[in-house]
Formats: structure tokens, C-alpha cells, sequence
């Protein structure tokens, strides 16, 4: 046993490169240096053929004592990387409850869809109910009955789509109108809301667009019931008070006709991109429906009388959420939409 290390030099040693191990790998490895069939304990152990009967006992009963020992140093070692590599992964994987979340994407209603339901839920308020209509249209409903007959140039301010058998796209929403009040007898009061349709494509003109329309036929109703109703609904939408204007207009199918502006609130009635430097903005027409349109219902129009008002509701929401061009309403793109809730 004279050449080489001594077994208490072997111990030492392994404590020494037991106590530095990293990892879990490293100290088997390491392990396997010291106890493994070609580690340094097991080449002393074989070396002890050479001594004396008596030497090589003793010998063999200090290495198992020295293998014990090294085994010990192992087992702590390992017991304390054990428990380094659980509280990393638990470190790894803690999750801090008090975090805020990450919030799924969420869509919302498109914005005409928002304006139409804003402008029906006021209106429900005021008693209105809700009336709608087919978007292909007889020319009768769409047209006549509502005195512009065929040679009327009205028809000409009405850019008109005609389908097979025909019929058309409905130009207007007025075309409910007639539906709702022929076979009905007043007092009734709706709101039409839906799409209409015109031969006409420009930044400002969709050749499909929005319309809300609401009339009230009573035996007591007048211009200033009209005027008092679109001023609070014009108040409404802009959500101040507002200074209406009403301009002597003509429709076929009022009469009285006026188109109503109310004052730019942007600048005040001074001027400015908004408003085309006019200081009013158009919001829509009105008027008292036309006796003509009352009696092509079958109602008496000797004893009833009814206002109607209508609107562009993309033209609304343009200007609710400054879009310069209406067709970006409708062409589907969400770098543009998700700006508009
Ligand atoms: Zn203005």
C-alpha cells in the first residue's frame, strides 16, 4: 500500500469535489470518479491482493469505511441540489396572482350598428316603435305613393337600382312608410332604421348607406311638435345643446318641406373643415307628410296629420368619430374598426 494516494487522502479529495458538484449530473459523475468499478476506491481495493492476509482486512474494512463515508458525502450533497432544483423550478413557474391580467381581444358593434341602436333606444323613449322593410321594393311603394310618379324629376335626384320584375333597391327607407300606415288606422308613431341603395360612389356617397326615418301620424300634430322632437334628438346625438335650423325644402312627399342643419359645435358657427366654413351642418330632411301620402294609406287625411323626418346614419357616424371617407365604414378593415368603439 505504499504507491499511490492514501485512502484518507481519497476521502478528502471526494468531500473536496462532492461539496463543489453543480447539478445533479455532476455528482454522479463525480461520484462514479470515486466509487464506480474503475473509481479510485475500487483500484485501491484491487491493489490489496499484494498485501499480507492480516494488512489486507484491515485495509478492505477501512476502504468499505471510506466508501460509507463517501456515500454520505454524496447523499447530503445530493439532498441539498435536490432541494435547490425544486425551489428553482418553483421559482420558474410562480405565478403572481395579484399581476393584472392579459385581456382577450374583444370586439364590439360596428359603429353604424351602435349609432342605429343609440338613435332607436331614444326614440323608443318617446313612444316610437320600431317598423321595417324589405330592401327590393315595388316602384309603387318606393315611388308613386309617395307622389313621385314616373316622369316626376325627383326620380332623377334618386340614382336608383332596378331589378328583374320591376322592382328596385329601395332608395329611401320612406318606402315603410307606406307599409306601416297602409291597412293600419293612426295614431301610430315609428322609427324606420335599414339599408337603402344609390347608384352613386364618391368619398361622401356609398352606393349602399344607412338611413333612420321616423314619422307620427295624430289628429293633433304639427310643425312644433316636429321641431321640438328633432330638437331633442339632435341634442341627444351630440350630447349638448344644440341650435337647429330649419330651410324651406322640397319633397314630394311633405309638405311643408324643410332640411335641418344644426350649428357646427366644433367651432361654434365660426367656420372650419367640419362644416365646409358654412358653421351648420346638415343632418337630414323633414316635413309634414303630404296629404296625398296619407289618402294612397286609406287614411282620412281631413282628420289625421303627420310629421316625417330622415337621416343618413353613416353621415352620423363620420362625424361622431371624424371619418373623412364613408366607404372605410364598410370595407371591413379592423385597423380601422377597432378604433371606433
Ligand atoms: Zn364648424
Amino acid at each position: 500500500m505504499a504507491e499511490g494516494p492514501s485512502l484518507a487522502a481519497i476521502e478528502e479529495e471526494a468531500r473536496r469535489a462532492v461539496a463543489s458538484a453543480q447539478s445533479l449530473a455532476a455528482l454522479a459523475e463525480i461520484r462514479a470518479g470515486f466509487l464506480g468499478k474503475k473509481g479510485s476506491v475500487s483500484s485501491l481495493l484491487r491493489g490489496i491482493g499484494a498485501l499480507a492476509p492480516e494488512e489486507r482486512a484491515r485495509v478492505g474494512e477501512a476502504a468499505n469505511v471510506a466508501k460509507e463515508r463517501i456515500e454520505g458525502f454524496v447523499r447530503e450533497r445530493r439532498e441539498i441540489l435536490e432541494r435547490e432544483a425544486h425551489a428553482s423550478a418553483l421559482a420558474a413557474q410562480r405565478l403572481d396572482v395579484t399581476l393584472p391580467g392579459v385581456r382577450p381581444p374583444r370586439g364590439h358593434l360596428h359603429p353604424i350598428t351602435q349609432i342605429e341602436r343609440d338613435i332607436v333606444a331614444f326614440f323608443h323613449g318617446l313612444g316610437f316603435s320600431v317598423e321595417e322593410g324589405p330592401e327590393v321594393e315595388t316602384q309603387w311603394n318606393n315611388f308613386e305613393a309617395l307622389g313621385i310618379a314616373p316622369d316626376h324629376p325627383a326620380r332623377d335626384m334618386q340614382a336608383t337600382f332596378f331589378v328583374d320584375g320591376g322592382h328596385v333597391l329601395r332608395t329611401h327607407t320612406s318606402p315603410v312608410q307606406i307599409r306601416a300606415m297602409t291597412g293600419r288606422q293612426p295614431p301610430f308613431r315609428f322609427i324606420v332604421p335599414g339599408r337603402v341603395y344609390r347608384n352613386d360612389r364618391s368619398p361622401r356617397h356609398s352606393p349602399m348607406f344607412h338611413q333612420v326615418e321616423g314619422f307620427m301620424v295624430d289628429e293633433r300634430v304639427s310643425f312644433a311638435d316636429l321641431k321640438g322632437i328633432l330638437y331633442a334628438f339632435q341634442s341627444h346625438m351630440m350630447g349638448a345643446e344644440v341650435e337647429l335650423r330649419f330651410r324651406a325644402s322640397y319633397f314630394p312627399f311633405t309638405e311643408p318641406s324643410a332640411e335641418l342643419d344644426y350649428r357646427c359645435l366644433l367651432c361654434q358657427g365660426a367656420g372650419c373643415a367640419t362644416c365646409s366654413q358654412s358653421g351648420w351642418i346638415e343632418a337630414g330632411g323633414c316635413g309634414m307628410i303630404h296629404p296625398t301620402v296619407l289618402a294612397n294609406c286609406g287614411i282620412d287625411a281631413e282628420r289625421w296629420q303627420g310629421f316625417a323626418f330622415g337621416m343618413t346614419l353613416d353621415r352620423a357616424a363620420m362625424l361622431r368619430w371624424g371619418i373623412p371617407n364613408i366607404h372605410l365604414l364598410f370595407e371591413g378593415d379592423l385597423r380601422v374598426l377597432e378604433q371606433l368603439g
